[in-house]
C-alpha cells in the first residue's frame, strides 16, 4: 500500500492510498529433495520463492511455441507430450492470475522449478525467503555462483543463487560431461 498525505497548516487535509501492487506474484517452494541433491557438497534450502506471474508466462509461452513449432507431431504417450499439456496447464492458470491481478501460488515446484531456471540465474525474481536466515532478500542481494561436482565424464555443474550468508536457495543442473 502505497500512502500521500496532503498537509496545509500542520495539519493532515487529505490522504491518497493506493495498493502499489500491479501485477501478480507467483510463489512456490524450491524443492530440496531432488535425488541428485544427495550427491551435491552444498545444501539446498527449501526456500520460499516470488517470480513475477508475467515473467514465468513468457518463460511457458516461449516453450509452447517452440512445441508447435517442432514437436507438434510427437506421439502422445512421449513424456515430452505429458510435459507440454502440464505446462499448458500452469500457462492458462498464470494467464487467469495476471488477469485478475492475483496472487497465484504453486503447490508443487514440477514444471516450475528446471522451467525457472533462467529468471532465478538472471537474477529477474522479487524476492526469495532464506530458511535459515529467517528473513527475505530481494534479487539484488543475492549472489548466482557457478558450481560443479565430480570429475570427467561423471561431471555436472550449474549455476545457484545464494542469500548473503552463502545459504543455497535454488539450484539447477545446467550441464553434465
Ligand atoms: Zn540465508
Amino acid at each position: 500500500m502505497f500512502k500521500l498525505e496532503w498537509h496545509r497548516n500542520g495539519g493532515v487535509v487529505k490522504t491518497f492510498r493506493w495498493a502499489t501492487q500491479v501485477t501478480s506474484l507467483l510463489r512456490f517452494t524450491n524443492p530440496n529433495d531432488i535425488p541428485i541433491y544427495g550427491d551435491w557438497d552444498f545444501k539446498v534450502y527449501p526456500a520460499r520463492i516470488t517470480l513475477r506471474s508475467s515473467d514465468m508466462l513468457a518463460v511457458y509461452r516461449q516453450y509452447i511455441e517452440n512445441h508447435h513449432k517442432y514437436h507438434s507431431t510427437i506421439p502422445k504417450e512421449w513424456p515430452r507430450y505429458t510435459e507440454f499439456q502440464r505446462v499448458s496447464e500452469l500457462a492458462e492458470r498464470l494467464q487467469a492470475a495476471c488477469d485478475t491481478e492475483t496472487d497465484i501460488d504453486f503447490e508443487s515446484a514440477d514444471y516450475l522449478w528446471s522451467f525457472s531456471s533462467g529468471l532465478m540465474f538472471d537474477r529477474k525474481f522479487v524476492s526469495v525467503y532464506c530458511p535459515e536466515c529467517d528473513r527475505d532478500f530481494a534479487a539484488d542481494q543475492c549472489k548466482v555462483v557457478d558450481w560443479s561436482y565430480g570429475s570427467g565424464l561423471a561431471a555436472h555443474g550449474g549455476q545457484r543463487v545464494e542469500c548473503p550468508q552463502e545459504h543455497t536457495l535454488y539450484s539447477c543442473m545446467q550441464w553434465n560431461s
